[in-house]
């Protein structure tokens, strides 16, 4: 058992990043009404609820010593999203009250943490009660910033507007209905500048649009000129995709596929059936029939105006180890973190075992001996039936599992990977990664 209030190991650890390190011995007490904790984990995403399980299943952990905070009455797995904009999804079927999976061995606190104060060991619930920890998970997934588009809230919920996302649980129900309606017309589809989760789904809508309407005999890629309705990719990006090795085949794709690419265009305001993009050269108008758009998205503020918080107000974290850079008492992985990788739940499998094995080293005062590479997955849809899975490390050095194993190139879209992405990911997550069963590419736990 590890010992009650700050660990022996974590004053060590403490001293040993030093010079920006906090003195744990003056830590001022929180208030008599605090609650302590063994380990407090901020969010129940994919992140915690994968960590707070497995931290459990370590055997060292008694009732209520893992307490996790979340403020959400349903867990969603969200990859599905875009498979429910491509009606291949109720998007019921993707979500999960989040108190049926939270283990009755925790303390669950279905609150919104407020503030971090982490030279005290404590943080406080917006309700205004504070809770103490020997060990804090800062896990809490980002923000979705729809205000940040110029009318986008406003037309999102218009039921009647044919602009849609499959960011949101709210609105990835909409993308589907609006594709099927177009008969003609320009269709766009936006990705922003800047960090946002999962990279490729933007363009996994797109390219599962275009097939639909394939389908239909409204658009021949052969002759796009000629088909009822057109397509445009609009991304604040230089390219479709940030690793080399898949941006080459996606461009190509672009290309085959008769899609207008529309580079360095960064959607800022959506008003009535016009786009409003800056690019290099100014804003730029564009009028659309459809617009399916990927929102800005950036650190919550509680995070950001955290001493948490990196410059980006990513929480700072040494990306091998997943330790916090000036707290070593604090962890963090998954979208919140800095760790320079795409933010997906594909990132999670890898990132979690890594978090768990170094904060249970940490608190035995045991050296960090995981590392995490910087694994991360997108497996794009490119039609229905067919899916590129991209895999890939820091450095956007791919790092294929099935390439491995099989010598198979991912770069090449397969049936195989679309049955994974459909059918096996969403299952295996919803039985056995909520519960700290799951490893991705390193399987079963
Ligand atoms: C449309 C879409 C498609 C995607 N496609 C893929 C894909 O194909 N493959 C893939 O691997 N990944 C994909 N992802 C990304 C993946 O879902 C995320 O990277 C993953 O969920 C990150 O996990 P997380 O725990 O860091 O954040 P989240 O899962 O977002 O969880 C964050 C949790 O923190 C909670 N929280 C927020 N604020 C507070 C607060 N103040 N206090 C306490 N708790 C708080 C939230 O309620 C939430 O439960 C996709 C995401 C979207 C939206």
């Amino acid at each position: 058992m590890f010992q009650s209030r700050v660990s022996l190991a974590a004053r060590a650890a403490q001293r040993s990043i030093a010079p920006q390190s906090r003195g744990l011995a003056t830590a001022s007490p929180v208030s008599s009404a605090a609650r302590n904790h063994k380990i407090v984990v901020v969010g129940g995403g994919s992140a915690g609820i994968s960590i707070s399980h497995q931290l459990l299943h370590s055997g060292k952990f008694a009732q209520d010593d893992i307490a996790v905070i979340d403020p959400a009455q349903w867990h969603h797995y969200q990859p599905g999203w875009t498979l429910v904009g491509g009606g291949l999804k109720n998007k019921e079927d993707l979500r999960q009250p989040m108190n049926s999976l939270v283990d009755p061995k925790f303390k669950f606190y279905n609150q919104s943490v407020g503030s971090f104060a982490p030279a005290d060991n404590a943080i406080t619930l917006e309700n205004g009660d504070k809770l103490s920890y020997e060990q804090l998970v800062v896990v809490p997934g980002i923000s979705i910033n729809y205000g940040e588009i110029k009318g986008l809230p406003e037309a999102l919920a218009d039921r009647n507007s044919t602009v849609s996302s499959i960011y949101s649980y709210d609105t990835c129900d909409k993308v589907f209905r609006t594709v099927e309606t177009l008969q003609e017309g320009k269709a766009i589809f936006t990705q922003p500048a800047g960090v946002i989760k999962c990279a490729g789904a933007p363009q996994k809508a797109m390219w599962l649009a275009l097939d639909h309407w394939k389908r239909a005999g409204l658009y021949n890629p052969a002759k796009p000129a000629e088909s009822p309705i057109k397509i445009s990719y609009a991304t604040g990006l230089p390219v479709m995709f940030g690793v080399p090795k898949y941006n080459a085949i996606l461009e190509q794709m672009r290309k085959d596929r008769g899609v207008e690419g529309l580079f360095q265009h960064d959607l800022v305001a959506v008003d009535g059936k016009s786009a409003v993009f800056a690019t290099p050269n100014g804003e730029v108008v564009k009028p659309f029939d459809l617009l399916h758009v990927s929102p800005k998205m950036g650190a919550h503020a509680f995070v950001k105006n955290s001493p948490l918080a990196n410059e980006m107000g990513m929480v700072d974290v040494h990306e091998n180890t997943t330790q916090h850079k000036k707290f070593a008492n604090v962890w963090s992985v998954g979208d919140a973190s800095s760790l320079p990788t795409s933010k997906t739940a594909a990132a999670v499998t890898s990132e979690a075992p890594v978090l768990v094995r170094n904060l249970l080293q940490s608190m035995e005062g045991k050296e960090l001996d995981a590392s995490y590479d910087g694994y991360t997955s997108c497996p794009l849809l490119t039609e229905y039936g067919k899916v590129l899975l991209a895999e890939f490390k820091y450095g956007g050095e791919p790092k294929e599992t099935f390439g491995n194993w099989f010598g198979i190139d991912q770069g090449k879209p397969r049936r195989a990977f679309y049955h994974l992405k459909k059918d096996f990911f969403p299952w295996v997550y919803q039985n056995y990664m909520v519960k700290g069963h799951w490893g991705g590419p390193n399987g079963w736990k």
